[in-house]
């Protein structure tokens, strides 16, 4: 049996005359948990739609289990989607949400009963049966909601944005619950978010979304420190981006100046003498020194001008170079504005990207 779960082939979306996806191409394997990730207006909730037949695409694909979904309306797909403001039944109790898709599958009482009892149980709302969903808090209601979803055991479960809704300290507790729940369960989900912290808590892999294209897809790792472009680098968090020319390249080592400074680092790709590039070196990959270090590459020095105060850490704003401005994040509440420092950081935290 094939382990792809979901394949979208050449997957294309014009509502009118825009162009919401285009050529989309991916695929999910089974018990995989997939994120999508993009700003507003990327079309994550399209793409979501068309996998969940609510949307039908312009040109392309949709399998599910290898069997093509074109034109398949929604109940008849192997899917079950949880909508951002969670659509549940405000007239009907917990019980007969939760209930509700066996219900209009006609299955016998006994098995709705002991069904809906065993996914309150996997989400700890079995004592809210009886209650109406009206009467209870954000983090409940989003409970019942993917409860309701679950309970129809659905191939692959969609879910758009379905924690926005909550509190920062909620939303951080139901990220790691509803990824037990899918790890426990062992099925595949698509996750649609805006929010790179969200994608990089809950994803096995995730597919990063721009202007309807997919412009990079991995394991949060490889994105994180491996990003295609600048896009997808400062997307997934506050990095330090500097302009160079290559100087040297030999065996994968390559050594470029940037301004004032030099930055060697590992050649992810093949570079030529003379090269403009682009190199990232994420803020908690750099060190502060006080004392010059004795190599005159991967190092700077440099003022601190601002401080931002994060809570458990603090990130420093270093000019080094007249200009240049980096990022710099630290645990150490020690330091103070207008104070010289050194930094230095490793050749491997240094990525080459591409404009
Ligand atoms: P996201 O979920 O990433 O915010 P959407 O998929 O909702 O993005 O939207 C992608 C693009 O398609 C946007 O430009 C949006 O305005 C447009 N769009 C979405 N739904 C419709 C629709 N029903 N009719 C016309 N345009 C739409």
């Amino acid at each position: 049996m094939s382990r792809i779960s979901l394949e979208l082939v050449n997957l294309y979306k014009y509502y009118g005359r825009i162009l919401a996806l285009e050529d989309i191409n991916l695929k999910v394997e089974k018990g995989e948990l997939l994120t999508i990730l993009g700003p507003s207006g990327s079309g994550k909730s399209t793409l979501l739609k068309i996998i969940g037949g609510f949307e039908e695409p312009t040109r392309g694909e949709v399998y599910i289990n290898g069997e093509l979904m074109n034109g398949v309306p929604p109940y008849r797909r192997p899917t079950s989607m949880v909508f951002q403001d969670l659509a549940l039944f405000p007239h009907l109790n917990v019980f007969n949400n939760i209930a509700y898709g066996l219900k209009i599958r006609k299955k016998p009482l006994n098995e709705i009963r002991s069904k809906v009892r065993e996914v309150a149980e996997l989400l700890h709302i079995e004592e809210l049966l009886d209650r109406k969903v009206t009467q209870l808090s954000g983090g409940q209601q989003q409970r019942v909601a993917l409860a309701r979803s679950l309970i129809i055991e659905p191939e692959i479960l969609l879910l758009d944005e379905p924690l926005g809704p909550l509190d920062v300290k909620l939303r951080k507790e139901m990220q790691l619950e509803l990824r037990r729940i899918q790890r426990k369960l062992n099925s595949t989900w698509v996750y649609v978010t805006h929010d790179h912290e969200e994608a990089i808590v809950m994803s096995d892999r995730v597919a990063i979304l721009n202007s309807g294209n997919i412009i990079d897809v991995g394991t949060i790792r490889e994105i994180y420190e491996r990003p295609k472009n600048r896009f997808v680098a400062e997307f997934l968090g506050e990095t330090n981006i500097i302009e160079c020319i290559v100087d040297s390249v030999e065996d994968n080592v390559f050594t470029a100046f940037c301004g004032d400074l030099k930055i060697e680092g590992e050649a992810s790709r093949k570079l030529e003498k003379g090269e403009k590039i682009q190199v990232m070196i994420r803020p908690e990959k750099i060190k502060i020194i006080h004392h010059p270090p004795p190599a005159n590459k991967n190092t700077a020095s440099g003022k601190i001008v601002e401080i931002i105060y994060k809570g458990a850490y603090s990130d420093l704003k270093i000019e080094v170079d007249d200009s240049k401005i980096f990022t710099v994040k630290t645990f150490e509440p020690i330091y103070q504005v207008g104070e010289k420092v050194f930094i230095k950081w490793d050749s491997r935290d240094v990525t080459v990207i591409s404009g």
